[in-house]
């Protein structure tokens, strides 16, 4: 039960691509909240313009957000009620706002942190990919370098389905390091879902490979890679 006469901290997620997913509730809390921490004001502007939401952007995002934490508790203190909104999806997962819900609770500050739930890309690719969805290990995205061999021989030891995010420029390279280290796996593939040019791809990651699906340089990706053994289920 939300706590009355306290500041609100609303972990609102937005859509991933189709300004249409969004929830009732999340775009009553946008337009009532004291203020919106954006990742990028010109991104969450295209979603209040939209509409027709007229809340005060402040910026939070990876860069700054040290230095906005204690702003934000001090509103808070004030009873303010803020939303906290990423550039797609849901803020925290692969994306910035852990440190200040961190810090709320690590210092047992006594605000309502309230998710108001919608889109997340990495559980809108598992529910279309067809692979075991009942257990499922969140990678986000992979170490670019340091670490990165490590965190694949990690994943290769999980019982369950993998899922991964990854940028259009590396989904070449991911592919082919899944596939040295790993083996032949089942994988689904999601770009650009919710988007105009949306594409699936199912298969394994060698065929992944040969059908050169990388060729498109554009968009965004979800891996979803099926755990050891699936292949011959
Ligand atoms: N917090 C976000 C969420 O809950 O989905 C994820 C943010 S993370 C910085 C961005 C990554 O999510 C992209 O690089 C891509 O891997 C994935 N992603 C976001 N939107 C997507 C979409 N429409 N289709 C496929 N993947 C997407």
């Amino acid at each position: 039960m939300p706590k009355i006469n306290l500041g609100t901290l609303y972990v609102v997620s937005t859509p991933i691509g189709n300004l249409q997913d969004i929830t009732k509730r999340a775009l009553d809390c946008l337009k009532t909240v004291d203020y919106i921490l954006c990742e990028d004001t010109r991104i969450t502007n295209r979603l209040l313009l939209k509409y027709n939401i007229q809340s005060k952007l402040i910026s939070y995002n990876e860069k700054n957000e040290h230095n906005r934490i204690s702003k934000v508790i001090d509103d808070l203190n004030n009873n303010f009620n803020i939303a906290l909104v990423s550039d797609a999806g849901t803020p925290c997962i692969s994306d910035p706002g852990y440190r200040l819900v961190s810090h709320i609770k690590k210092n047992n500050l006594d605000f309502n942190v309230l998710p108001l739930p919608g889109p997340s890309a990495a559980l809108s690719a598992l529910s279309v990919s067809g692979l075991p969805s009942d257990s499922f290990y969140f990678v986000g995205f992979l170490p670019k370098k340091k670490g990165r061999q490590k965190k694949i021989n990690q994943i290769k030891e999980i019982d369950s389905s993998i899922i991964l995010y990854e940028a259009p420029y590396r989904i070449n390279k991911t592919l082919s390091d899944l596939y040295s280290y790993l083996g032949d796996r089942k994988i689904f593939i999601a770009r650009e879902m919710t988007k105009m040019y949306e594409q699936h791809f199912y298969g394994t990651i060698k065929s992944m490979i040969d059908q050169n699906i990388h060729i498109n340089p554009k968009g965004e990706y979800v891996i979803i890679i099926a755990k050891e053994g699936y292949l011959v289920e």
